[in-house]
């Protein structure tokens, strides 16, 4: 690997950095230096950057292909890339030049840079977390590919109206994106719906024949993925659909060119959207389609780079290993069964037998409601080919390996087999990804745990050596380096260059955790971050708030097990004992919040709604003194990630242990310096075996207590009685204190946490919650106390660097090796 912090990639100094920039402003946008929009600067600062880029690209695609090397290929729904600029030019290492080249032309990178839409392809954590190990992989140099949908329009942008979300069409390619290349040699044609038939060959041999009702084309776009130091340019391919020209043709030469205009629209939108739904599962056909779409365009390509150095697939175990991103890419298995017994002539045992080989899974989640399952009829319809290899693996499985183990237990049976025998009879992703996979991991060590002992304890027990933990991790190149520059450039100094690539370099930082020459520097930093998001937060909210106060951060999706409503309730309380004891003695405190909700979560759009219609009640009220704000920033994303996390004092994470599957906004944070109010659930509990109980404040019940409380049975009313001021809270909402003139507004939260039983154990955790954030105002009081603790977290997060994840993967999953790059 090579440092781009100690030596320069590229020859290239700031004048002529200069000059290429006004050349394709010139040539490639069309403009002059004198009508040029920033728009304009923005394009051809980029165009100069793929000069540099698109070699290296050549270069190691050159290499892999010439080495034929083993690779990777990482099948997502979803990558929440964000912006690629500044990203880009720090693994390239010419930020500062670039920086300064448009200093010469008057222009702020920065600003430039605030230019680009975010490629907002995912909903959060999942998408993100593909994000940052495609980024990993080329910094470390592997062979690897980023297969996914080339959506038209990513998760939707947020309005906040009269302090509800509105979404809003993204339309991140509107007026064209740099970053992307159009590849149409590499086309595929993808077939759809029909009927199979069943074909006797002269040996007596049974053929199945699946004739298609409809063809899709699928495009490639290649958008490029440098690693740290740009030895690796490795490649996301994202798929977009078109109507085959074969289908609209034909019905056009008919006269038929209204239907030939509909077939083109049904096409196009298979890619049109991304589903906002986090965490649950929508099953509707667009969506099957849509997975369906991806892997088989993915898998066809794939084949085709196989086949450009093998005759046979004995090999192809060996050069190509498969990681499943969650369920949504499961039908990538049948699919390549089809194609390996349907398409190449293989025997069923030899197809699954590399299919075994192939696949891995990744498990995200143990709620129920987001574990995918299909309906068999949708599938009958939709993939009536797919249905029969899965029934085959089906029979297969339950036959040799339940039966054996098992034997004559029809309710084991029952419960792995991949079909829900319910009614109606549905597909289940999750067990065909597990019998596949020749390993299965959860992303933090608490949730690959459950993942065996709770939701699959009969597969575990048939094959233990499957199942494993990859703890979850981010780039520290976008989440430190790229978007805290102040504070990386004091880390630099102190510790040197080498953190960006081994971010346990870090741990030095911990000497100089008491030294208050280093506090004031890193606090210095802290204030200075946090006086650019007061800014920030006037222009996007108009709300008016000080940088001396402690900046206390809730940034995710908004569900209930995450448990905004927690944060919430908390925020009533404390607001309460303002009203009725002006002299209650807090440093101020102000509480953002940066969320979206799916479109149709009802109770998670009421809570934000809770949020800001509180916030309103709260920020104009001159009795509290300023002691208490509240923000809630509309359009929460990776680019205002990563203007909030720079400024955190207090990181959030706060969801009810066990369901969490492990978080990464939770490791972004404490890299930065924010101390974490978590509970002991996900990687939070090892952020705090890392930074050391002492400089994290956890609070609530653990994972067993939570079994344990709702075995007993939980009521919520319990703890509404018990506690006055968690009454008088709740009470309040049913009020038109927030909403005046409009009582009953903010009911439907009360109702959750009481009528409905309160899933999430909200009330349980309060007084636990309440007690956590006292300590958590004694502790900032003490300045070198509080410094001290933001020190050693930033000093102590070495483990969630995504490079050790990726190397977990490695030696644990996918058997890769590094490929030097000539
Ligand atoms: C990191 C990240 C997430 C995941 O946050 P969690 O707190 O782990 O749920 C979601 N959205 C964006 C934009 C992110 O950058």
């Amino acid at each position: 690997m090579v440092n781009p912090m100690e030596k320069p990639l590229f020859e290239l100094d700031k004048d002529e950095f200069k000059q290429e920039i006004v050349h394709h402003l010139r040539t490639t946008l069309g403009t002059s230096e004198k009508k040029a929009s920033k728009q304009a600067w923005w394009m051809a600062t980029c165009a100069t950057i793929n000069q540099m880029l698109f070699e290296r690209l050549t270069s190691t695609q050159q290499t892999h292909l010439q080495k034929d090397t083993r690779a990777v290929h990482y099948f997502s729904a979803e990558f929440l890339m964000g912006r690629l600029t500044a990203n880009n030019l720090h693994n390239l290492g010419l930020y500062k030049t670039c920086e300064e080249a448009l200093k010469d032309l008057n222009l702020e990178l920065a600003d430039l840079c605030e230019q680009e839409p975010d490629m907002a392809l995912g909903n959060g954590g999942l998408g993100r977390l593909a994000a940052c190990f495609i980024d990993s992989l080329a910094t470390l140099g592997y062979p690897a590919l980023g297969y996914g949908l080339h959506y038209e329009h990513g998760l939707f942008r947020q309005e906040i109206r009269d302090g509800r979300q509105v979404e809003r069409p993204d339309s991140w390619r509107e007026y064209g994106n740099p970053w992307e290349i159009c590849r149409p040699e590499s086309v595929q044609e993808i077939p759809l719906y029909g009927y199979v038939e069943t074909v006797f060959g002269e040996d007596c041999q049974v053929r199945k024949v699946w004739h298609p009702g409809r063809i899709i084309k699928g495009v490639p776009w290649d958008i490029p993925i440098v690693g740290f130091g740009a030895q690796t340019v490795n490649i996301l391919r994202l798929w977009e659909s078109r109507a085959s020209n074969f289908f609209d043709w034909d019905v056009f030469n008919h006269g038929g060119y209204v239907d030939s205009q509909k077939e083109k629209a049904e096409a196009e939108t298979i890619s049109k959207v991304l589903y906002p739904n986090d965490e649950t599962e929508a099953g509707k056909e667009l969506r099957l389609v849509q997975q369906y779409f991806f892997c088989a365009c993915s898998l066809k390509d794939i084949m085709r780079r196989y086949k450009r150095t093998h005759t046979d697939f004995k090999e192809f175990a060996a050069q190509i290993a498969v990681q499943l991103n969650d369920t949504h890419p499961t039908i990538a298995i049948p699919e390549l069964m089809r194609e390996l017994i349907d398409e190449e002539g293989l025997e069923w045992t030899e197809a699954w037998n590399i299919c075994k080989q192939v696949f891995s899974y990744t498990n995200h989640t143990l709620l129920p409601e987001a574990l995918e399952t299909w309906p068999v009829y949708l599938f009958e319809r939709v993939l009536p080919r797919h249905l029969e290899i899965i029934y085959e693996i089906n029979a297969y499985f339950l036959k040799n390996e339940v039966d054996a183990k098992w034997p004559a237990n029809n309710e084991i049976k029952r419960k792995l087999s991949i079909i829900d025998e319910s009614n109606p009879r549905r597909v289940r992703m999750a067990n065909l990804c597990v019998i596949t996979s020749h390993k299965v991991n959860g992303v933090a060590e608490i949730h690959s745990k459950l993942v065996k002992e709770d939701l699959f304890p009969e597969f575990n027990q048939l094959w233990p050596d499957k199942f494993c933990n990859v703890t979850n991790g981010v780039t520290p190149r976008r989440w430190l380096l790229s978007c805290n520059q102040e504070l990386a450039d004091l880390f630099t100094e102190t510790v040197g260059t080498e953190w960006p690539l081994n971010l346990d370099a870090l741990r030095e930082l911990a000497k100089y955790a008491d030294d208050p020459v280093f506090q004031k520097k890193f606090m210095d930093i802290k204030l200075h971050n946090k006086e650019k998001l007061v800014k920030v937060i006037k222009a996007e909210t108009g709300i008016d708030v000080s940088a001396d106060a402690i900046f206390d951060i809730q940034i995710k999706r908004l569900h209930e097990y995450k448990r905004q409503q927690l944060n919430l309730l908390h925020i009533l309380v404390l607001y309460r004992r303002l009203l009725l004891n002006p002299e209650y003695d807090i440093h101020p405190r102000v509480f953002i919040f940066g969320s979206k909700a799916a479109p149709g979560y009802r109770v998670a759009k009421d809570i934000i709604y809770a949020i800001n219609k509180v916030g309103e009640r709260i920020n104009d009220d001159p009795r509290i003194k300023g002691k208490l704000k509240v923000v809630f920033m509309p359009n929460y994303r990776v680019s205002l990630a990563e203007k909030l996390i720079p400024a955190a004092d207090v990181s959030e994470q706060i969801s009810t242990a066990g369901y969490e599957a492990s978080g990464t906004g939770n490791m972004k944070l404490a890299m930065n310096g924010a101390i974490t109010i978590g509970t002991l659930d996900g990687a939070n509990i090892e952020i705090a075996e890392e930074v050391g109980e002492d400089n994290c404040v956890i609070f609530g019940l653990t994972v067993e207590e939570v079994k344990e409380l709702k075995a007993r049975g939980y009521s919520p009313w319990d703890y509404y009685y018990a506690n006055a001021e968690i009454k008088s809270a709740l009470d309040w909402l049913d009020t038109d204190y927030f909403t005046p003139g409009r009582p009953g507004e903010l009911q439907s939260i009360k109702k959750s946490l009481l009528d409905y039983g309160d899933t999430y154990l909200t009330l349980a955790d309060f007084a636990s919650y309440d007690e956590a954030h006292q300590r958590i105002n004694s502790l900032y009081r003490d300045k070198a106390r509080w410094a001290k603790m933001a020190i050693i977290n930033a000093a102590s997060v070495g483990k969630f660097n995504s490079d050790r994840s990726i190397q977990d993967y490695v030696r644990q999953i996918w058997h890769l090796d590094k490929c030097d790059i000539s």
